[in-house]
């Protein structure tokens, strides 16, 4: 009897878990009202937009349309809504859980984990990768210009090839500099940022500057990260899809960082925001349900406070952001950077 009634009390639970489920795929839950929404894929602006969001899906994007009964309405007035961000060189392995929720207070939620080897991997590979980190350690550049300074000209037709074969590159522009002088004042990121890092890892950055970085060395990185910025402009401009990727440095930030140096290079912004949206998506072959905004897309989207099309830095001016079709406004995404500062310092 016992047993009945509890195999009863479970059936009963199922049904209603089925029916919440049903009602979280058919019924709208969040709209986002009167935000510019920005296309990633062509950089038009469509302002007074209402952005309705059902479950993790966005199910219709407006002009100007009244959000349904019932939803959770954000007021996006003044804000910019763009795809969340992607960092697709990552090393999790080296900083751990919180770094995940950095990320995502930093309007990133989607990594690609490269591990510790692939590099190494990828340098042994014979047959045609399907994409190349770090320029493949700036040979790319430096055999087409014949072990010279580059030479764009002389580069154009690999470039050209790489564009036509597929082969994506992850250039990872801030990584080998940073290595060399993050922590010291010729570091070219924020040092707000070293209150997220654990101490082990900042000693861990210390030793090896300490062991190999000098003047000449740091004067080095500077010149080869602002050359790999203009080489990774010239093959965009040939078609060469390009990725945003860390490489290990400060979770969410770094991306930030890693589009603003593609700007210095001298891409547009679109272009820039484009490696960290629509081109992981189209990387993955996810691009009909992830990496812009439209219908049928996966509700991961970030509201900016600012136009990232004028100004690329505007991606770190973050007003919220939506995972998978749930809200975090400001307030919430600063309590997420207070615990990952706690821990750090923990
Ligand atoms: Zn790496």
């Amino acid at each position: 009897m016992k047993h009945r009634y509890f195999v009863r009390c479970v059936l009963a639970g199922l049904a209603v878990l089925a029916a919440l489920a049903a009602l979280e795929s058919q019924v709208a839950t969040l709209a986002v009202i009167r935000a510019t929404v920005v296309d990633v894929v062509d950089g038009r602006l469509m302002p007074n937009a209402t952005v309705v969001i059902t479950g993790r899906t966005i199910t219709s994007v407006t002009t100007g349309g009244a959000p349904p009964a019932g939803v959770t309405v954000v007021d996006g007035a003044g804000t910019f809504l763009i795809p969340s961000l992607w960092d697709m060189h990552a090393h999790m392995e080296t900083a751990g859980e919180p770094w995940l929720q950095l990320y995502v207070a930093n309007g990133v939620t989607g990594i690609r984990d490269m591990g510790s080897d692939l590099d190494l991997i990828l340098r042994m590979l014979a047959a045609r990768p399907r994409g190349i980190e770090h320029l493949s350690e700036g040979r790319i550049p430096q055999e087409c210009s014949s072990g010279n300074a580059y030479r764009p000209d002389a580069c154009r037709p690999l470039f050209e090839r790489l564009a036509r074969d597929g082969v994506w590159q992850t250039p990872t522009l801030m990584a080998r500099l940073e290595a060399g002088t993050i922590g010291t004042p010729a570091s070219g990121i924020d040092s707000e940022q070293l209150v997220y890092v654990r101490k082990a890892m900042r000693d861990q950055w210390a030793a090896v500057q300490k062991a190999f970085i000098t003047p000449t060395l740091v004067g080095i990185l500077k010149t080869e990260a602002s050359t790999w910025a203009v080489v990774t402009r010239d093959m965009a401009r040939l078609g060469v899809g390009i990725l945003a990727g860390c490489d290990g440095l400060i979770a969410g930030f770094c991306v930030h960082d890693e589009l603003a140096m593609m700007v210095r290079g001298g891409m547009t912004p679109l272009a820039a925001l484009q490696t960290a949206t629509i081109n992981p998506a189209r990387y993955f072959g996810i691009e009909n349900t992830a990496g812009s905004i439209a219908a049928g897309k996966r509700a991961d989207l970030v509201l900016l406070d600012g136009n990232p099309l004028e100004d690329i830095a505007n991606v770190r001016r973050i007003h919220a952001v939506v995972v998978a079709g749930r809200l975090l406004e400001r307030k919430e995404l600063d309590e997420l950077r207070a615990q990952v500062k706690a821990a750090a310092a923990g």
